[in-house]
């Protein structure tokens, strides 16, 4: 059997940067299991994907327009204190749930000047290069409920 577009497919993965730092790994863990064609994972390594067997290992390198975007500028914002009601501390490297043009994202604290905070809503690996190494698990079909909802259920899958 080949990963297509309906199968549900378990992989082991490592992922580094450029810089060969380990940035998430699924080794040691449950492998990742995802819906193939349903954009459950990141479009340049759901590509390398198709077509692969059980037993296959390959090494993905996503390029930023194909993984989690470009660095946005427009994403990094000042805001007044005031806007975080009910928080008294804002640290930098604290994450916050905000309202944005681009529906509800976290965003990140990157810096803090008297009553300016500085908000990043680039996503942690946008503008990266990102090296996965990868290793095929399982492959089997997904069944109807899960092509209906877009998304895996059961072991590694959403449970409701
Ligand atoms: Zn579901």
């Amino acid at each position: 059997m080949q990963i297509a577009d309906k199968t549900v497919v378990s992989i082991h993965y490592t992922l580094t940067n450029a810089d060969g730092e380990t940035l998430d790994s699924s080794v040691g863990q449950d492998p990742l299991v995802y819906l193939h064609g349903a954009n459950n994972i990141i479009a340049g390594l759901e590509a390398a994907l198709l077509g692969k067997a059980v037993g296959d290992s390959l090494q993905v390198n996503v390029e930023p327009g194909d993984g989690y975007g470009e660095i946005r500028d427009e994403l990094v914002q000042e805001v007044d204190r005031s806007a975080f009601q009910g928080v008294d501390e804002i640290d930098v490297g604290m994450q916050f749930m905000a309202q944005t043009p681009w529906g509800e994202q976290p965003v990140t604290v990157v810096k803090v000047e008297g009553d300016n905070i500085t908000l990043d809503g680039n996503h942690p690996l946008a503008g990266q290069v990102l090296n996965f190494d990868v290793e095929v698990v399982e492959i089997r079909d997904a069944s109807a409920e899960e092509l209906d909802h877009g998304h895996v259920h059961g072991a590694g899958g959403h449970h409701h």
